[in-house]
């Protein structure tokens, strides 16, 4: 294949956009080459609610294999194409859908509310599904007398316990990623920067949010940043976010809390398989319809919160 230089694949992709009627939906972890290219940068929420919306014929998805599925759930009749396919999530492996099955058998009487970072198969068993944006508000709806169940995030669970006062029974996932964020970090990052805010995602540790000054979802970080007088902000999630802040807010600094934070699956998209796969029109992402049929349900009864 000829070698194109990035200016060329740029022009390339945006020719294809046009022919192909196709959106890019880039979540804000990714490269910024990627997210340059987008028609759409946000988070795992906001990028179902544009995948829902749109009236392209094809969503060319910069993101995780759980959220090009959602994508799709949500509009089975797109073609729904991820990039690289080795853009899994490690987290969402951690729930495997016959163990939830076994689960829900010990407490037969539980809601099971899940975070969308999780597969079709195990949002086709929950009861609602959850984003770091809206799970306090989702969980605080639901009604006082039911035991929950929270999959696949300890983390965001314990957080989302904390905040509504509801016991949840907690799957015992986790992000990687987020875990690589300590107290200890933060802690050097504070003396560092005295006059800094700090912000963190809930997917870190409870312990590394105690210390933090907000807790917010990737989107409630893009709002946060803008409206605040900080001019340093500690941000304390994936690497790829302080691509975009920096970008919007060239006047403030954004110090990462952590330097190994950063999440090798959100790295797997890049200019020229983006390009490949709008050419080829690969891979494209499909649920069969038995486990849609389920799974859509509870994105359908989480978008309503939005
Ligand atoms: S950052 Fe964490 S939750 Fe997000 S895709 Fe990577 S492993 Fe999954």
């Amino acid at each position: 294949m000829e070698m194109l230089t990035d200016k060329e694949m740029v022009t390339r992709i945006c020719e294809l956009r046009k022919e192909l009627n196709a959106v890019i939906l880039t979540h804000n972890y990714q490269l910024g080459e990627v997210q340059d290219i987008a028609d759409f940068v946000g988070d795992s929420l906001e990028l179902s609610i544009k995948a829902s919306k749109t009236t392209a014929d094809v969503i060319v998805f910069c993101g995780v294999k759980f959220m090009a599925e959602t994508a799709y759930m949500l509009s089975p009749e797109k073609t729904v194409l991820l990039p690289s396919l080795a853009s899994g999530c490690p987290m969402a492996d951690m729930a495997e859908a016959e163990d939830l099955k076994k689960m829900k058998k010990e407490h037969p009487d539980a809601l099971v509310v899940t975070y969308v970072n999780s597969s079709a198969e195990v949002k086709a068993l929950s009861d609602i599904c959850v984003t770091s944006a809206n799970a306090v508000k989702v969980v605080a709806s639901l009604p006082e007398d039911r035991k929950l169940i929270f999959v696949p995030d300890k983390n965001l669970g314990a957080y989302v316990a904390r905040e509504t006062g509801r016991e949840m029974i907690l799957w015992p996932g986790y992000c990687p990623t987020h875990m690589r964020i300590t107290v200890a970090q933060l802690e050097q990052r504070k003396r560092e920067y005295p006059d800094a805010v700090v912000i963190v995602h809930p997917e870190a540790r409870l312990d590394v949010i105690d210390l933090a000054d907000e807790a917010l979802s990737t989107g409630g970080m893009i709002k946060f940043a803008k409206s605040t007088t900080a001019k340093q902000i500690i941000t304390g999630t994936e690497l790829g976010m302080i691509y975009r802040l920096s970008k919007e807010n060239p006047e403030k600094q954004f110090i990462a809390l952590s330097e190994q934070a950063i999440c090798p699956m959100m790295k797997m998209h890049r200019l020229d398989n983006v390009l490949a796969a709008m050419e080829h029109k690969q891979h494209s992402i499909v649920v069969p319809e038995e486990i849609r049929r389920d799974a859509v349900k509870p994105i359908e009864k989480m978008l309503q919160f939005s």
